[in-house]
């Protein structure tokens, strides 16, 4: 939990100004990554914009018509997925139905580590299984359904083939939700994207390395995704929205609301002459 606490004030601390937000997106060279941001930006945890599906959004259709506004519904269940991210809280969870629900803190590190040796020595079986067939005079190209396939006969090897159908869903009951979308400059992009791709085709930790150098280049700063969905956590605050409706946009299962309206001084001064008029 005091985790938790370092990680908002770890976030705000980097969170762009809504002018930088601004800068960010429009200096952003491909949709993909102004998408991404964009995602963020409305509220998405990296962990939903990595498993977003174009399923997910009514943007101009029948549905968005009937709620007369543009959303993004963050399904529970979400779907089967084979990413690392995915495939460590399936792991986590087999181990912790096998050891009784018991979870301290100090299971779930060590867990971890396991759980990522185990991802080592799966490259390793990829490396060493490339040499052998360059060794032997193959020159094959090989797909990405080639190494899902070699990752589901890995696992079954270990007796993990449970992960092999793991679902990804919401990190928490809360998350399960529709984030309204009320920009229609976004909104667009979102549907010009995701009218191509079914996904955003990035991982958490793909969007999460682009996003820092974006910033690097863009702002000459620190920004991170966590960091971009403190700034529209830190404007929807401060637009006096209540703070049942900012949980419920977030996605946040406690109140985090009361820690994001404290947190920046432009937005306070703006707030102050609003309601301070003499
Ligand atoms: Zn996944």
């Amino acid at each position: 939990m005091t985790k938790k606490k370092e990680d908002v004030q770890h976030c705000k601390e980097f969170a762009p100004t809504l002018d930088e937000m601004t800068l960010l997106i429009e200096g952003t060279p491909t949709l993909q990554l102004k998408v991404a941001q964009i995602l963020l930006f409305s509220n998405l945890r990296v962990g939903e914009v990595a498993h977003a599906q174009s399923s997910w959004m009514h943007i101009g259709d029948k549905q968005a018509i009937h709620e007369s506004a543009n959303y993004i519904d963050i399904p529970k269940p979400g779907q089967v997925c084979d990413c690392w991210d995915c495939l460590l809280q399936g792991y986590l969870e087999i181990q912790q139905d096998l050891n009784e629900g018991k979870h301290p803190t100090k299971w779930f590190q060590e867990e971890q580590k396991k759980f990522y040796k185990l991802k080592r020595s799966f490259k390793r079986h990829i490396k060493n299984t490339i040499k052998k067939e360059k060794k032997a005079g193959k020159h094959i190209e090989h797909s990405k359904s080639w190494l899902k396939r070699k990752l589901h006969a890995f696992l079954t090897d270990k007796g993990l083939d449970k992960l092999n159908k793991y679902q990804w869903q919401p990190k928490t009951d809360s998350g399960k939700r529709w984030v309204w979308l009320l920009n229609d400059e976004h909104s667009n992009l979102i549907k010009e994207f995701f009218d191509e791709n079914t996904t955003i085709g990035l991982s958490r930790r793909q969007i999460y390395e682009k996003i820092k150098s974006l910033g690097h280049k863009i702002l000459k700063k620190k920004v991170f995704p966590h960091s971009e969905r403190s700034t529209s956590a830190i404007r929807i605050s401060y637009s006096g929205a209540s703070e049942a409706t900012v949980n419920n946009q977030m996605g946040w299962k406690t109140n985090l609301a009361k820690d994001y309206v404290k947190s920046d001084s432009k937005l306070a001064l703006v707030d102050l002459k609003n309601k301070m008029k003499t």
